[in-house]
C-alpha cells in the first residue's frame, strides 16, 4: 500500500517518541534554562502505552511504513522498552527497527535490546573531548561512557553505528575532525548535523550554522571526501564515501541543503499526537480516538486523511516563515 501526501511523498517512515524526558539537556534541544526542575514533563497516565503504539505501528504499516525509529527525550529513559521493541519487531512489514540514544546507559543494555528484536543503533556524540562535550549537553557526562556503548552496538553487529553529531558554530566545530578520524578507524557513520532552529527554546541564529559546504571543505582538508548516491528516497543525509575507500560519512542540511522535496517521515509524540513535519506548530491526537474506541480501519482512515492532506516543507520555505506561532519541541516528538 502507498499512501501520497499533496507532493506525493508516500508515507514511509514513523517515529515514534517513547518519552518527553532525558538525561542530557543539549543546548540545542532542551536548554536547561527552559527544561529545569520545574518543567512539567507528560505524567505517566499521559503516555500511550507499548500496547498502542503497537496497535498502531500496525495501521501505519498497512498504510506504508516500512521503517521504525525509536526516539523520545532519550527513549531508554522509558522503563522495559525491550517490550515494546519486541512488539514491534514482530509486525509483518517492518523492514527497519532502529533507536537513537544519547549513549549514556550501561553497555549491558546494548545485549537485552539487541535480543529484543533491535535492527539499527543511531547514537548522539557532539565532541570526542570532555568539555566540549560538556558545553554541547550541558551535563557532567564523560565522552568515554558513550563511547563504550557505541563499541558495545560494534560488537553486537549493530555495524555500523550511525553517530548524530550537531555542529554549532564557535562550540564544537573544531571536533569536526577527531571525529571524523575516530569513527573513520572504527568503520562507523559520523553524520554531520546543521544546527536547527527547531522549537521555540534553543535560541537559535542562522550566524550559528556551520553549513554543509563548509563541513564537507573542513573534512576534505585531510580526508578527502567524493559525493555517494543515497541509498534511497528520502534518505535524510547525504552521503560521501572517503576517497581512500575505508568508508563513509553523512551530512544532514536541513539549513542550507533542505530535503523536504522527499521527506517520508511522520512523528508520534509520547503523548499519542501525530506531527507531520519536525517544524510542526500542532499535532493530530490520535490517543483520543483510541480512548473513543475507534478500531483499526477508522485509525486507518484518520492517519489516511492526515497524512494526504500534508503539505509540510517548513526547510524549504524556512526564510518566508512568518508564523509567529510556537513549534513544537524536538524532544518531545525526537529528531
Ligand atoms: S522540514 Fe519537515 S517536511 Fe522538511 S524534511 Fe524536515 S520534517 Fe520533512
Amino acid at each position: 500500500m502507498q499512501t501520497l501526501d499533496t507532493f506525493n511523498r508516500p508515507l514511509r517512515d514513523l517515529r515514534i517518541s517513547v518519552t518527553d524526558r532525558c538525561n542530557f539537556r543539549c543546548t540545542y534541544c532542551m536548554p536547561k534554562e527552559i527544561f529545569g526542575p520545574d518543567y512539567t514533563y507528560l505524567k505517566k497516565d499521559e503516555v500511550v502505552s507499548f500496547e498502542d503504539i503497537a496497535r498502531l505501528a500496525r495501521v501505519f504499516v498497512d498504510l506504508g511504513v516500512n521503517k521504525l525509529r525509536l526516539t523520545g527525550g532519550e527513549p531508554l529513559m522509558r522503563r522495559d522498552i525491550e517490550n515494546l521493541i519486541d512488539m514491534l519487531a514482530n509486525i509483518p512489514g517492518v523492514d527497519d527497527l532502529a533507536l537513537t540514544t544519547n549513549g549514556s546507559f550501561s553497555p549491558k543494555r546494548v545485549r537485552s535490546l539487541k535480543d529484543a528484536g533491535l535492527r539499527r543503533m543511531t547514537v548522539s556524540l557532539d565532541a570526542l573531548d570532555d568539555p566540549t562535550f560538556k558545553v554541547m549537553n550541558d551535563v557532567d557526562f564523560p565522552v568515554e561512557k558513550v563511547l563504550e556503548w557505541i563499541d558495545a552496538s560494534a560488537e553486537l553487529d549493530f555495524q555500523p553505528v550511525k553517530v548524530n553529531m550537531v555542529v554549532k558554530r564557535g562550540v564544537n566545530e573544531h571536533s569536526i575532525l577527531p571525529m571524523a578520524r575516530y569513527f573513520k578507524e572504527r568503520g562507523h557513520i559520523l553524520r554531520l548535523i546543521e544546527y536547527m532552529d527547531v522549537g521555540n527554546s534553543n535560541g537559535w541564529r542562522l550566524d550559528d550554522v556551520v553549513s554543509a559546504k563548509e563541513m564537507v571543505e573542513h573534512v576534505n582538508t585531510e580526508l578527502p571526501l567524493e559525493a555517494s548516491d543515497p541509498n534511497y528516497q528520502g534518505e535524510v543525509a547525504r552521503r560521501y564515501r572517503y576517497k581512500d575507500g575505508s568508508g563513509e560519512l553523512g551530512i544532514i542540511a536541513s539549513v542550507t541543503q533542505a530535503f523536504c522535496v522527499d521527506c517520508t517521515r511522520i512523528r508520534l509524540s509520547a503523548d499519542g499526537k501525530l506531527y507531520t513535519c519536525l517544524f510542526a506548530t500542532k499535532g493530530h491526537d490520535l490517543r483520543a480516538l483510541l480512548q473513543d474506541g475507534a478500531n483499526d480501519d477508522e485509525m486507518r482512515q484518520a492517519i489516511q486523511t492526515i497524512w494526504t492532506q500534508r503539505n509540510d516543507r517548513y526547510s524549504e520555505i524556512r526564510a518566508e516563515n512568518t508564523s509567529e506561532k510556537p513549534k513544537i519541541e524536538m524532544s518531545f516528538i525526537g529528531g
